[in-house]
């Protein structure tokens, strides 16, 4: 197979194609030739997931990581160790499914200082790492652009990410580098560098910026809709010696609202086009 059609390296999350199930996504995925899936936990409600594991194997199609853990800050105690158990649940369901990882979305809590809630990540992260050590699960850490920096991360650059794995310095602890997240970055190409040097650059998410931005959740582009240099941010992401899969996650109600399969013949095109 030439580079050209080669879409093993290709892995798609559930939620970019959110009309379906994860039994339709992992049967048209597999179709289309795409290496890898990316499951969402909504997705796994009410399956048995050692059987969602085996369907997605029986399909050539391997599990990147299971989307997603974090949420660690509170404004409570009671706050704090739900989200621990939570975490400890995401771990056990990423054992069950046969997923390596789980990317984190560290969390935060408006009108608490940012730095109480770097501190509650970390102190988060460090309590489920032994039961992430027992099924070898990594973590990875999303850091998520500023403008979620009120409630959904205090994690907002590769540096904050880099910081937090460095006091916790741990095999299993490393980083989701998303471009919708870091593109804007003056420090990038620094950041994944070192990131790669430490060898915990674990994952890479794809999509795009559009201008303008309608919703800030809900209106990401597909790769070459917006402004971010995916080429170029992916040239410095393998410059590392990365190897792993490009991760395709567009949270966009424009393109949920197509026939889900014109869109995934959308993305194929897309990531040989612009990626
Ligand atoms: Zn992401």
């Amino acid at each position: 197979m030439s580079d050209l059609t080669d879409f093993s390296k290709l892995c798609v999350h559930t939620i970019t194609t959110k009309p379906w199930s994860v039994e339709e996504a992992m049967d048209h995925y597999a179709a289309a030739g795409i290496g890898g899936i990316t499951v969402w936990r909504q997705w796994l409600e009410g399956r048995d997931i050692e059987k969602t594991g085996q369907q997605s194997r029986e399909r050539n199609l391997e599990i990147v990581s299971l989307c997603r853990g974090g949420f660690f800050p509170a404004s409570d105690q009671f706050g704090l160790d739900a989200a621990i158990e939570d975490n400890r649940l995401a771990i056990r369901e990423a054992a069950a499914l046969g997923a390596p990882m789980i990317v984190l979305v560290c969390g935060a809590v408006p009108g608490q200082p940012l730095e109480e809630s770097r501190k509650q990540i970390a102190d988060g992260i460090a309590a489920v790492l032994p039961l992430a050590e027992e099924h070898g699960i990594k973590l990875a850490i999303e850091p998520l652009h500023p403008m979620y920096a009120d409630d959904r991360s205090a994690i907002n650059t590769m540096d904050s990410a880099n910081a937090v794995c460095d006091l916790l310095d741990h095999p299993l602890v490393g980083i989701a580098a998303d471009v919708y997240h870091i593109w804007w970055d003056p420090d990038l190409e620094a950041q994944i560098r070192l990131t790669g040097e430490k060898n915990r650059l674990f994952a890479f998410h794809l999509c795009d910026w559009m201008t303008p931005t309608t919703d800030l959740l809900n209106d990401r582009g597909l790769m070459g809709e917006g402004c971010i240099d995916l080429k170029g941010i992916r040239a410095m992401v393998e410059a590392t010696g990365f190897d792993g899969f490009n991760e395709v996650e567009v949270f966009s109600e424009r393109w949920w609202a197509r026939d889900q399969n014109e869109f995934l013949d959308e993305i194929k095109r897309a990531y040989l086009e612009h990626c």
